[in-house]
């Protein structure tokens, strides 16, 4: 059993003035994992204070050092990669091989990736009369999801600190510990008091606490669009910037020249990584009518190799959902599909067969004849449910591939190169797949329409945390 009963403010693990604790669940089994403190409004407060008082000595801090700081908590993290991947494999339900290289792995590297581009990153340019300088924006409000926990912090955090800003971190309340982990790994590695802060809790609670804080330059923030909007809401009270990383509906699109066997698996392995508790998962799959029987038969069978299981177990391919909530949530949304007359292909919203009692289980599912209408096809759902939409031609294709209120990521699949990216360029959204391309760290992450306006990642996740100056010169 974890229990933490205290936060991490200005450098010391102190008791919260919030009297209230939080259970966490383990998404194997449902069991109670441990508990968390229920921040309130004065640990918002205390936390905003120190990322304050420590603020000025943190931007004045040499590059160099801080990209010292940064490179000793990556190598913190390291060290406590197999507790990070089993404590997250609990927490978020990812099966444990994949949440080491995942959940534990992508932090790791993007603490060492930032320390590096730190040192490269240029904070200042001669324009004209001008000599124009990059300043960290201020203090800066991380407000995290659960889906990849540790993963979502990094993306806020190692800019943030790179930057020069100071952090208050309010992360899940359903995938806490990891962030517990980090705040140890950081208290170890010396990073000055009230440079990075720790308060958990509820979003309405402390969340809510921290964005309306009149303290805080910065709220960036990943999670549901609903939440977003809220966030944009109070923080404009006080004209606080905003970083929003939101929900998604991404679209694969099948080109009729494509591999379609190659195409639709790599279409499911995006729709189910993580049980489909992906923000980019590539949810509606677009293929032509005349494919329609072939993809959907190629789809039942990938769907069946997703073993369900225990995260822990080896053999497990899918995981559970993260929560109860999830999993009636994706259940409902099942049996809505069922409702609307969508073709179940595979799946279904009975429990599958043979998992451990008590953990929140659901089988991969594919629905077919999709219309781009349905609910299913236009709200996000965040799990494993793909739904297969049949278009006439390539102008339909895109037409309903940006028929949606996201724009986060999509996939375009073809054999002529050229054509896949010339349909890839016509996707309103912040990153499409061509044929499979591989996940880069160092490329833009963020989302156009309801999906948010921030990005994150590499140096354009650097440059989300600094203001322009332009001091205008004489001589
Ligand atoms: P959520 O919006 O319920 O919660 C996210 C965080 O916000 C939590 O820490 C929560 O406590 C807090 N929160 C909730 N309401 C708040 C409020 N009113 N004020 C302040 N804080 C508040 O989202 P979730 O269920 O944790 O995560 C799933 C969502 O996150 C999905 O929609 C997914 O698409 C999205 N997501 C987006 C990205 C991206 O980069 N675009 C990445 C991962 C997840």
């Amino acid at each position: 059993m974890l229990v933490k009963d205290k936060l991490y403010i200005g450098g010391r693990w102190i008791a919260p003035h919030g009297r209230q604790t939080i259970e966490v669940h383990n998404a194997g089994n449902g069991e109670v994992m441990g508990r968390i403190p229920a921040g309130d409004e004065t640990d918002a407060d205390a936390a905003v204070s120190a990322a304050r008082a420590a603020f000025d000595g943190w931007r004045e801090t040499p590059v160099e050092k801080r990209a010292e700081f940064l490179e000793k908590i990556s190598a913190g993290l390291k060290a406590r990669a197999d507790e990070l991947a089993r404590t997250i494999a609990q927490e978020v339900g990812m099966p444990l091989k994949m949440s080491g290289r995942i959940q534990a792995g992508l932090p790791i590297a993007n603490f060492a990736n930032y320390s590096r581009l730190l040192k490269e990153f240029s904070f200042e340019e001669k324009v004209g009369n001008s000599l124009v300088v990059r300043e960290p924006v201020g203090v800066v409000v991380a407000i995290t999801p659960w889906n990849y926990p540790l993963h979502q912090i990094t993306l806020k955090l190692a800019p943030a600190l790179a930057a020069g800003c100071t952090v208050v971190l309010k992360p899940s309340e359903i995938a806490p510990f990891n962030a517990f982990i980090l705040a140890e790994v950081i208290e170890s590695a010396g990073l000055p008091q009230g440079v990075f802060n720790l308060v958990t809790g509820f979003g309405p609670a402390v969340g809510e606490a921290l964005v309306k804080h009149p303290g805080v330059d910065l709220v960036s923030f990943t999670g549901s669009t609903r939440a977003g909007k809220r966030i944009s809401e109070l923080a404009s009270q006080s004209i606080k910037r905003v970083a929003l990383e939101l929900g998604g509906k991404s679209a694969s699109v099948i080109l009729d020249d494509a591999d379609l066997a190659t195409a639709v698996k790599g279409t499911l392995n995006g729709c189910y990584l993580n049980s489909g508790q992906t923000c980019t998962a590539l949810t509606r799959m677009l293929v032509p009518e005349s494919s329609y029987q072939e993809a959907a038969r190629i789809a039942a069978e990938v769907a069946k190799s997703f073993t369900v299981g225990d995260p822990l177990q080896e053999s497990s391919r899918l995981g559970p959902l993260s929560s109860q909530a999830q999993l009636e949530r994706v259940r409902s949304y099942i049996k809505k599909g069922l409702e609307e007359g969508a073709e179940l292909v595979a799946g279904g919203a009975e429990p599958p067969q043979g998992v451990p009692a008590g953990g929140y289980y659901v089988q991969p599912t594919v629905f077919g004849r999709v219309k781009n209408s349905m609910t299913i096809a236009q709200e996000e759902i965040f799990g494993p449910v793909l739904s297969i939409i049949p278009y006439k031609d390539e102008e339909d294709a895109v037409r309903i591939a940006n028929d949606t209120v996201y724009g986060l990521a999509g996939a375009v699949w073809s054999k002529d190169e050229a054509r896949a990216q010339r349909v890839a360029r016509r996707i309103r959204a912040g990153q499409v797949d061509v044929n499979g391309g591989a996940f880069n760290m160092n490329a833009p992450f963020g989302g156009f329409k309801q999906s948010g306006h921030g990005r994150e990642a590499g140096r354009y996740g650097l440059e989300e945390f600094l203001e322009y100056k332009s001091l205008q010169l004489k001589g």
